[in-house]
């Protein structure tokens, strides 16, 4: 079978014009040993994780081996952070080792925590084992419950002792993405009016990720309406599994409309509409129920870089598509969670009345979901106890009398239900356990873990400590950077 050493590499980005980035070698990390390969990040390199040469994965990932083709380099862009343009970014404590030219396409190679760069500003290039474990198990997480992200390969921990609040154990994370090109990108060359590296950039995604766009009559703006569309798409998957990325700062996006930068997000525990776990936030602006609005913010910034190649008027046409597409994919979802597959004028009422019910009885916003599709199991999870409120009852009601207008089966319906409503979820606590463990040397609860996550949907004997709530008492999550 294919090996990691038999891949092919190459680094695209360069040859852009030389300030598009900085070459630099990765930091040599001693000590690294991997902790977890992931299986599903493997397949989409066309490797078997099981077979992979764990010795060269090791090298690579501890910095002191590249393999052949690799170009490691640090890319340059900036950004809205908070509102507020910051010329300074690029990656600062990750590497493009390159390109692996797969079937499927390219993937690029991102070594996160390879030291630092031109673009470190005032930050180590350092990453430590608790982001390097959270960032590894939202990408299994994400691809778990189908919402396109980022993935990666492998996390491994070295010798470093990291200064964060306290003094932490280093690690490195080997990050795949079809792309690693943000909004950002487009703003830095927008910033300096450079037109025709913007028009350059913009061919190059087309080129090597949307190929199909090249063939429209106007492939720069139908490039700007599918980033618009799969923006819209994924903040709805966002919206309808309780993710809150908590950073969505425009360096932050990707053109491809991928889950990217794992930060302080979180997902849902109980239901809390304006859940903010990064603790720098203070004002809430990337609070849960901000998101849709942030990314149109973040859109619009992106088609302000574009003006140079795009008329406003046409700008502005695509981006009226951005409401209307994320609510109709929103509603897709929902409908599928709470198994209706007619389409009814006051679903949308019903579903927007089941999260004001959940919300106010503070209930567990995952197992809600899942224990309307569990209602024919013997031991399944119980309605009543998970939304003990007395306007259950009358939701209730009106959630039975919309299912009697279904012409699918009740065992049909709930067999589908179970099929897009998860068990097992990145919830902020069980991350934390894992994380423990793994400062500990033992990394069994990782792997366990990761597992359940890339398919959540399937309970599983003896699991259930993975499928609990955070005790009542528990503080809400609050997490750095
Ligand atoms: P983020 O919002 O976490 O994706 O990071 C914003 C910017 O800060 C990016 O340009 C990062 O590369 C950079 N950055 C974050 N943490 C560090 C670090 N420890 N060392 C160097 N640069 C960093
Ligand atoms: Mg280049
Ligand atoms: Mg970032």
């Amino acid at each position: 079978g294919a090996s990691l050493s038999g891949l092919v590499f190459d680094n695209v980005w360069s040859r852009f014009p030389a300030d598009f980035f900085t070459r630099v070698a990765p930091t040599p990390r001693r000590g690294t040993r991997l902790l977890d390969v992931s299986p599903l990040a493997a397949r989409r390199l066309g490797l078997d994780a099981e077979t992979l040469d764990a010795k060269t994965l090791t090298g690579v990932m501890s910095g002191e081996r590249l393999l052949p083709g690799m170009d490691p380099l640090a890319q340059k862009y900036t950004g809205h952070q908070f509102g507020t343009y910051n010329p300074a970014l690029g990656d600062g404590r990750g590497l493009l080792l390159g390109e692996a030219v797969t079937p499927q396409g390219p993937v690029d190679l991102h070594l996160k925590g390879a030291g630092q760069t031109p673009y470190s500003r005032f930050g180590d290039g350092q990453a430590v084992l608790r982001s390097s474990l959270r960032e590894y198990l939202a990408g299994e997480a994400m691809a778990g419950l189908r919402i396109p992200t980022t993935l990666a390969l492998a996390v491994a921990v070295n010798d470093e002792r990291v200064m964060r609040e306290r003094v932490e154990p280093g690690a490195t994370l080997l990050r795949l993405a079809e792309s690693h090109v943000r909004f950002g990108h487009f703003e830095w060359l927008y910033q300096q009016q450079r037109v025709e590296d913007l028009e350059r950039l913009m061919h190059h995604v087309i080129d090597r990720h949307r190929p199909d766009l090249a063939q429209t009559e106007a492939p720069l703006e139908a490039l700007y309406q599918d980033v618009v569309t799969r923006t819209a798409e994924l903040i709805a998957r966002w919206q309808a599994y309780g993710f809150v990325h908590a950073v969505m700062n425009t360096d932050n996006m990707s053109i491809l409309g991928l889950t990217l930068d794992y930060g302080p997000y979180a997902f849902m525990d109980r239901f809390d509409s304006r859940l903010t776990p990064n603790h720098t936030d203070t004002t809430g602006r990337y609070a849960f129920d901000q998101q849709p609005g942030v990314a149109l913010w973040n859109l619009t910034v992106l088609g302000q870089s574009l003006t140079p190649l795009i008329g406003v008027e046409r700008l502005r046409e695509i981006l009226d598509t951005y409401e209307p597409t994320l609510q109709a994919a929103y509603a897709i979802l929902m409908r599928a969670r709470l198994g209706l597959e007619s389409e009814q004028e006051d679903d949308g009422e019903l579903i927007d009345d089941w999260l004001t019910l959940m919300e106010r009885a503070s209930a567990d916003f995952h197992r809600s979901f899942r224990a309307l599709s569990e209602t024919d199991i013997q031991g399944g999870l119980s309605l009543e106890a998970e939304i003990p409120d007395a306007a259950l009852g009358d939701w209730l009601a009106r959630y039975r009398e919309r299912l009697s207008r279904e012409s699918r089966g009740e065992a049909e319906r709930l067999a589908a239900m179970r099929r897009v409503n998860p068990v097992y979820v990145l919830r902020t606590h069980l991350a934390q356990q894992v994380i423990e463990a793994a400062e500990d040397g033992d990394a069994g609860p990782l792997r366990t873990f990761r597992e359940l996550l890339s398919s959540p949907f399937e309970r599983r004997d003896g699991m259930d400590a993975w499928a609990e709530a955070p005790a009542a008492s528990a503080p809400p999550v609050c997490l750095s950077c």
